[in-house]
């Protein structure tokens, strides 16, 4: 049991009972990449050099039961969840290459933040292996996985601190220089600008209000400042006006260009762009192709694409 609590011993306790208290456990993740679950191997090694390509071999998962882990627990009572150790995925093989954008699209509870959170070992698979560039991540250092996969959540997290802090999350010693360029490039430029503190203006559920697409396009201008090679996004479907939508659309562009890219994607827009669309079912990827193919073969994609995907400018929340 102390193997899962490697990571963690460097934190106390308390700071982790806080944490918890203020903010659910897969936004810490985002922001402060802490990985509870998973210990690093004493002979592991860095993700190789160049793009990735990230492979899924016949992953099988399954939640660790509460009652073994008790950060796992605490989450649970956090997300109410009954029944966390049924057999989430089920025989999940992909590849994903640089430069491509692989987008996951299926209903609800199908398991596709589940397979994004593998990417990065926020957990180990029950069976199978996730790989990148031939690695597979349990053999590979942490720190090198952290490096290597930027993630935006589907509500971005800020802390109540400043803008500038919030950023350099994402590269401590960014110059100032450096972060209004993402920020421009992340379209939200030009809103720091007209605030009368601008990077440091206080953020938070405390501070300076921003939107749900303002806080978006702040964790874009996040991750392009760490400019990882590997994206992990799960789209917002909520809280987008069209105004913003535009802009996102434009940011997503900039933040995913050259990388490997994985997009849980709600919107046509994005789905339509991606090189390849996973349909997760169930734990399974049900069917896979492009965008024409799928909508050609009549089956459950043409039936989501009937009833789900929201279209650019009319977002579903
Ligand atoms: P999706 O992103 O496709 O909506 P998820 O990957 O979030 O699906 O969830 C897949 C299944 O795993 C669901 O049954 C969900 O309840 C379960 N699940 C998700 N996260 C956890 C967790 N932290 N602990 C236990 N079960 C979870
Ligand atoms: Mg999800």
């Amino acid at each position: 049991l102390m193997r899962l609590y490697g990571p963690l011993t460097s934190l106390s306790n308390v700071h982790v009972d806080v944490m918890t208290a203020l903010v659910s456990f897969d936004r810490v993740f985002e922001v402060l990449d802490l990985k509870p679950m998973v210990a690093e191997r004493p002979d592991a090694r860095p993700v190789p050099d160049g793009p990735v390509t990230i492979t899924f071999d016949d992953v099988h998962f399954r939640y660790p039961a509460a009652e073994e882990v008790s950060l796992a627990s605490l989450e649970s009572v956090a997300r109410q969840d009954t029944a966390p150790s049924h057999p989430v995925l089920k025989g999940v093989s992909f590849t994903a290459r640089p430069g491509r954008l692989v987008a996951l699209v299926g209903p609800s509870g199908a398991g596709k933040t589940t397979i994004t959170s593998l990417v990065s070992r926020l957990y180990d698979v029950s069976g199978g292996a996730v790989r990148l560039n031939g690695l597979d991540v349990r053999e590979a250092t942490l720190a090198s996985l952290r490096d290597t996969v930027g993630v935006v959540a589907q509500d971005p997290h800020l802390f109540h601190d400043t803008i500038g802090a919030n950023l350099r999350y994402a590269r401590p010693g960014a110059s100032d220089e450096e972060l209004w360029e993402a920020l421009r490039a992340a379209q939200i430029g030009e809103l720091v600008e007209s605030l009368p503190d601008g990077l440091d203006t206080v953020v938070g559920d405390r501070g300076h209000r921003l939107s749900g697409g303002e806080k978006q396009r702040l964790a874009l201008a996040r991750l392009l400042l760490k400019a990882p090679r590997v994206v992990v996004l799960d789209e917002a479907t909520a809280h987008l006006d069209s105004e913003s939508e535009a802009a996102v659309q434009q940011a997503l562009k900039t933040a995913l260009a050259g990388r490997t890219s994985l997009v849980i994607a709600h919107r046509l827009s994005t789905i339509r762009e991606a090189d390849e669309i996973l349909v997760v079912q169930d734990g399974r990827i049900a069917e896979r192709g492009t965008h024409d193919e799928l909508l050609a073969r009549g089956g459950l994609y043409a039936e989501l694409h009937r009833t789900q995907f929201s279209s650019s400018g009319s977002p579903q929340s």
